[in-house]
């Protein structure tokens, strides 16, 4: 069995609304061979695995899988749940799985969900995949061997979200809020567009920068503290042994000395009584060190988020208790097995590794064994990063604790901090400070960027929701962080609509962020070139703080390849569904393609609004799959076919369309007919010679209309939009001497008719010469679908290939494409050269006085540069 290839839907997918991987597989020895084959084979595998008896399968209750593994399934179908299982094991809480044919026998496409904050670019899937292939392989060949999976599970414990980056997660997702981690790190994109946010653990993008430098360095913090009265314990800075054992002589033991600029507790050194004590501390805590008074009392973390107190702990340094057999070295190791303890911040505890100074102190070594019942100190500190246990106090704290919480943060100018304070207890107010008397409660530091483990996980007490605390102090007042977003799909006039759609939303003042086949585009303005139809190209725009409004073109490859790039949208346009790329990526059938297009309209809100081509058969059948739920969104029908019975029933029960009916483009809604413009004046649409443009535009009048784009705007918009710069190479026209030149974008049998049609309506019988080059990965038989199209209209043809043969021999789709239209149209004129600059020099030439030659491009610019070269000149956009 071998893996062949792995790719990463990010967003909801065709198969899943959450993320997932798709292996193909090949099962080569496996191939047509069943587990009940194979002697034993799944006894073996359930002695391995003991969890697969747990798994439902297609029969929907536990067991449902081994009673398939018993009675005989194929390889592929057990490696997805193999798969499944190592997840779990590894502590990775995923359980959709899904085994689909690959097409050809032996191959299998294995789909297998991911956590949704997992990097699209971790290795853990893929490695989880080989892992069960591996194992499948060898539990058939009877060596099962050992399950080694623990460099994979703490890779995995690694790369996943730590608990304070899940509780920012969880929160925001339970708001509606969209969330993106990047890769590995806690960094977290909340919202989309002007209205998205940026968190970094307990850090915000409003988290006051000279906030974090203050609360860094304790001896600033110090100053700015006492200077405004906060009661803090009595001390200073020292850069020298000398100005520290001062310190020591002026304040007396117990002194506490820490790093200047230390977090997490490190070498911070606790009950120092001589200067040996403080010369020891002072050189571990690298010499750049506070001296200060040591508080008695309680340790406490008081956690301020957006001027409100949300949680307070009372934190507990790591001990173990001695049972009067154990050593505290055993102690410590029960301690740390613990499965809620791992290392660093990955989960809620950390484990402890006891401060031989601290054990010293006490009379301890690992060695030691403590009398029952007495408590040893393994560290001195309440962080949790030195393995500190926290309790909630969160309802205990007095009114006068919360307002000196407060104070110090403002004080500070953050909006997230934790304040540590020194207390005999969080339920009595603090004496403030009171002039010429060291305080003896007080605030120890201050914390920006605090950790928050200690207040979602307390050992003891109510866990605190402080992820949801910080969410909505970056989204008060229930805001979902959204901007309205326009999904565009279908097969033909994705871009053109997108690109009008762009265009009247800027009329209604909003700044677009667009993404379509050429580019993606900001305000009008291109940041990047690419064919941005997929998932990265959505989140580009989607994730960029300048844009109001998204209008986003998704093509199928990106659908199906790598999923959406946003779980929802609020419109969804679908310009109609017909035969292209069959044969690729295990599409069969134009049905096949309806089901992949159809999660555009799948992923539209509820109380979202489908804008649906009423002429289309395909998308005429969208509203009846249940997925779909066309129950919970508008529907506004466009079409160029008043008459279309779906329109007629959804006028008649009130709905809308936007309509194309006697030379006027109107909205109907219910009764209702309203004028909007006339079709003559639309642009693009040659006076309505091209139905394709009138219809494309009236989606996207729908479309700007569904977002609120306000009628008399719209029509105004509409008849400004200038497609020869705004949209050129898609019906672009232009003049040359004595004929016309129209250059078009058509690379399939619908568009190509289109455009054909409107070639002839616009010139008449005849007077075409195409100059024609095709795609190479498309099928022999949409290629000659396109061919015969081509033949019935047109007598001249100049062919020539792609400069990407896309799989093909360079020459081998014009060789096609020639055999078909001459099949087709005996007494055809077929010339094929090579590039397109030799196509379109010929069709000129074959073509006489007021005939036009139509063009189709691979890549639009040069064609467009060779023929300015060759002198062509825009032509006035109505008439030819
Ligand atoms: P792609 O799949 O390449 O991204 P697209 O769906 O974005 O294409 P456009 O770039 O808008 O489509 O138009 C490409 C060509 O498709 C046009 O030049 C025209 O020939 C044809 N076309 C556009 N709109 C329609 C339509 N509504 N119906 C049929 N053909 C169309
Ligand atoms: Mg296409
Ligand atoms: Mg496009």
């Amino acid at each position: 069995m071998k893996i062949e290839s792995l790719r990463h839907l990010r967003g909801p997918n065709v198969y899943l609304s959450r993320p997932a991987v798709v292996a193909r597989v090949r099962l080569e020895e496996l191939a047509g061979v069943e587990t009940s084959d194979v002697t034993g084979f799944a006894e073996r595998l359930l002695r391995v695995l003991p969890g697969l008896a747990e798994h439902h399968c297609a029969a929907g209750a536990p067991g449902g899988f081994v009673s398939r593994l018993r009675g005989g399934t194929y390889f592929g179908h057990v490696t997805e749940h193999v798969c499944l299982e190592l997840s779990q094991l590894i502590g990775r809480d995923v359980s959709f799985g899904r085994t689909v044919s690959a097409g050809e026998p032996g191959g299998y496409d294995l789909i297998i969900e991911c956590p949704v904050d997992e990097s699209p670019g971790s290795s853990v899937p893929c490695e989880l995949l080989e892992t069960a292939a591996g194992l499948v392989t060898a539990v058939v060949d009877g060596r099962p061997g050992e399950l080694a999976l623990d460099d994979l599970a703490a890779r995995a414990e690694r790369e996943a979200a730590g608990p304070s980056t899940r509780a920012i997660i969880a929160a925001a997702r339970r708001r509606g809020i969209p969330v993106e981690r990047y890769d590995d790190l806690s960094l977290l994109r909340l919202g989309w567009g002007n209205r998205r946010r940026l968190a970094w653990a307990a850090m915000t993008d409003q988290t006051s920068g000279v906030g974090i430098d203050i609360a860094g360095d304790k001896q600033v913090t110090r100053r700015v503290l006492t200077e405004a009265g906060v009661p803090m314990p009595a001390g200073g800075a020292a850069r020298t042994l000398d100005e520290a054992l001062r310190l020591l002589g002026e304040l007396g033991g117990p002194v506490v000395v820490k790093p200047r600029h230390g977090r997490h507790g490190e070498h911070v050194a606790l009950h120092l009584n001589t200067p040996d004590q403080v010369e020891q501390a002072f050189r571990a805590a690298g010499a750049d060190v506070i001296v200060e008074r040591e508080l008695g009392g309680r340790d406490y973390r008081v956690l301020v988020v957006a001027g409100e107190v949300v949680a307070a702990a009372e934190r507990i340094a790591a001990h173990v208790v001695g049972d009067g057999s154990r050593t505290v070295a055993e102690l410590v190791e029960e301690l740390n097995a613990d499965p809620r303890r791992g290392t660093g911040h990955s989960r809620v505890l950390t484990r402890v590794e006891p401060v031989p100074s601290v054990l010293e102190r006490q009379g301890y070594k690992g060695e030691s064994v403590p009398a029952y019942g007495k408590k040893v100190w393994l560290c001195s500190t309440g962080n949790l990063s030195t393995g500190a246990t926290s309790h909630d106090v969160t309802d205990l704290i007095h009114p006068e604790v919360s307002r000196l919480c407060l104070r110090v943060t403002a004080l500070l100018g953050l909006d997230i901090a934790g304040i540590d304070l020194r207390l005999p207890g969080i339920d009595a107010p603090v004496p403030p400070a009171q002039s010429g008397t060291e305080a003896a409660a007080g605030v120890i530091e201050v914390n920006a960027v605090p950790g928050l483990r200690m207040h979602l996980a307390p050992v003891e007490g109510r866990p605190r929701d402080v992820g949801d605390a910080i969410v909505r102090a970056m989204f008060p007042a229930g805001s979902d962080g959204r901007i309205p977003t326009v999904a565009v799909t279908g097969t033909n006039g994705k871009t053109t609509v997108a690109r009008i759609t762009a265009h009247l939303l800027a009329g209604h003042g909003l700044r677009v962020g667009l993404t379509t086949t050429d580019d993606v585009r900001i305000d009008g303005r291109v940041i990047f070139r690419a064919d941005a139809t997929g998932p990265r190209s959505a989140q580009m725009v989607l994730g960029d703080p300048g844009v109001s409004a998204a209008v986003l073109e998704t093509a199928r490859g990106g659908l199906l390849n790598r999923g959406l790039g946003y779980d929802w949208s609020d419109v969804g346009v679908l310009t109609n569904i017909t035969a292209d790329h069959l044969g690729q990526d295990g599409l069969a059938t134009v049905e096949d393609l309806a089901h992949v297009k159809a999660l555009v309209a799948e992923r539209v809100r509820d109380g979202g609004t489908l804008v649906l081509n009423a002429d289309d058969p395909w998308v005429r059948t969208l509203i009846g799959r249940p997925r779909v739920r066309a129950d919970r969104k508008r529907v506004v029908w466009f079409g160029l076919d008043a008459g279309q019975p779906v329109v007629v029933e959804h006028l008649a029960r009130g709905g809308t369309a936007y309509l194309a009916d006697d030379g006027w483009v109107l909205q109907a809604t219910g009764a209702r007919r309203t004028p909007l413009l006339r079709v003559a004046e639309l642009p693009g649409a040659y006076g309505g010679a091209a139905p394709h443009v009138v219809a494309n535009t009236l989606a996207a009048m729908a479309a700007a209309r569904a977002l609120g784009a306000g009628q008399d705007e719209v029509c105004r918009r509409v008849a400004e939009f200038d497609p020869a710069v705004a949209n050129p190479g898609r019906g672009t026209l232009l003049r040359l001497g004595d004929v016309s030149v129209f250059v078009d974008y058509a690379h399939n049998p619908a568009a190509l008719a289109a455009t054909l049609r409107t070639v002839h309506r616009l010139w008449g019988p005849d007077r075409c010469v195409a100059a024609l080059t095709l795609p190479g990965d498309r099928r022999d038989d949409l290629l000659a679908a396109c061919a015969q199209v081509v033949a019935d209209a047109v007598s001249r043809v100049v062919l020539y290939d792609d400069e990407d043969p896309r799989g093909r021999t360079p020459s081998e789709v014009s060789e096609l494409v020639e055999r078909e239209m001459r099949a087709r149209r005996p007494k055809l004129t077929a010339l094929r050269v090579s590039g397109f600059a030799d196509a379109v020099v010929e069709a000129l030439r074959l073509a006489r006085p007021g005939d036009v030659v139509l063009v189709i491009y691979e890549k639009l610019a040069p064609v467009l540069a060779l023929l300015e070269e060759l002198g062509a000149v825009p032509a006035p956009p109505a008439r030819p």
